[in-house]
């Protein structure tokens, strides 16, 4: 495993994400990934490998996501250290879970003497039980608009870029819609530039938020709203997924993917998969139509599935054997 981090990654590479954005012609977008910090030495080259191919299929970016505890802080500033040397424009995500405000004022300073300069700010769930009750610790914050107020307040993140999360369902502890819109306006009121949604399967509900923010809100609220994409590839990762991000499966995709499961999901896994990649690029390609300023990939450090999605849009080569079996899912 390779442990140095790469310092300082040259701050001229680390385009804003938010120009990122600008990137777009019509009827073609950007597309982005989001990886998480590897768990082991494997796990690590095969983000490596993962990397390399989203670099030449030409991501405009890549996000690393930030774990509960900061039990992943040493591993997310490596890994995104070295992709931003890739050099891949590169977002960190981080989470008030477990950090008094000094620590954070500490890691905001680390991030920006590493050239890091794209923060994606979150207030994180609680650790062990993404839904349970939410404690802030003694001298922490509560919110992640407060966080996006520290960096604002620090000289030496002048140059950051922030996004935050947003919810196309509404966040599941959200009293209300109203409320979730009044929430997530203020976050982009407190100086961020863009949203990356909760993954979704019903593209409706993307631009029933988009409506819902612009109308709130026509500066901060009309600032671009970017889709968060899980490739389907299989029941049980969806049905996974659903329970952890409390999002929902419209009833049509539901039937489709039962029916290509036919009572065995182990044996049709290859049809559930063609399916689940067919819906996901069917919601990509509506997504393009309305607009929507890039498509981001949750891709769990694999390449295929998104490579396929990409492909049906006419955007990546087709996947192939010769890419290795290693990056399969
Ligand atoms: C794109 C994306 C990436 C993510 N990456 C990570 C990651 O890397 N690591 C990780 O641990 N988690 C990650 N998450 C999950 C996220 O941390 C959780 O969904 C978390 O529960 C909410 O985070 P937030 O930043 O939206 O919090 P906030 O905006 O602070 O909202 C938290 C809760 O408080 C409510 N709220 C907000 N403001 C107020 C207010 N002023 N008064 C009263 N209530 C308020 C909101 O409705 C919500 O219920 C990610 C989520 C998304 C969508």
């Amino acid at each position: 495993m390779v442990n140095e981090i790469h310092r300082p990654a040259p701050a001229s590479l680390q385009v804003a994400v938010a120009d990122t954005l600008k990137w777009g012609t019509p009827g073609r977008v950007p597309f982005s990934v989001e990886f998480m910090p590897p768990r082991n030495d494997a796990a690590e080259q095969r983000l490596w490998s993962a990397a390399e191919a989203f670099h030449d299929l030409g991501a405009s970016f890549v996000s690393v996501t930030y774990g509960a505890g900061g039990s992943s802080r040493e591993r997310t500033e490596r890994v995104a250290s070295r992709l931003a040397v890739k050099p891949l424009t590169t977002l960190l995500h981080l989470t008030l879970v477990d950090h008094r405000e000094e620590e954070l004022r500490d890691i905001l300073r680390e991030f920006a003497s590493l050239g890091l300069t794209n923060l994606l700010a979150l207030r994180g769930d609680p650790p062990g039980d993404p839904m349970g009750d939410w404690t802030p610790v003694d001298g922490g914050l509560n919110f992640a608009h407060e966080l996006i107020e520290l960096v604002r307040s620090m000289p030496e993140c002048v140059d950051f870029d922030i996004g935050i999360a947003s919810f196309p369902e509404g966040h599941y502890r959200a009293g209300s819609l109203e409320d979730d819109t009044r929430y997530t306006l203020q976050k982009l009121q407190a100086g961020a530039s863009y949203s990356i949604t909760q993954m979704f399967f019903d593209v409706d509900h993307y631009l029933r938020l988009r409506d819902r923010l612009a109308a709130a809100d026509p500066v901060h609220g009309a600032k671009p709203i970017i889709p968060g994409l899980m490739p389907i590839t299989s029941l049980k990762s969806v049905r996974r997924q659903l329970e952890l991000s409390g999002a929902s499966l419209p009833t049509d995709i539901d039937e489709l993917l039962t029916r290509a499961a036919a009572g065995d999901e182990v044996k049709n896994a290859a049809g559930i998969r063609e399916a689940g990649i067919e819906v996901t690029s069917r919601m990509a390609e509506r997504l393009i139509a309305e607009g929507a300023p890039d498509l981001h990939f949750m891709t769990m450090n694999n390449v295929r599935a998104t490579q396929e999605v990409l492909h049906n849009l006419g955007m990546a080569p087709a996947w192939g054997p010769e890419l290795g079996q290693d990056m399969v899912r």
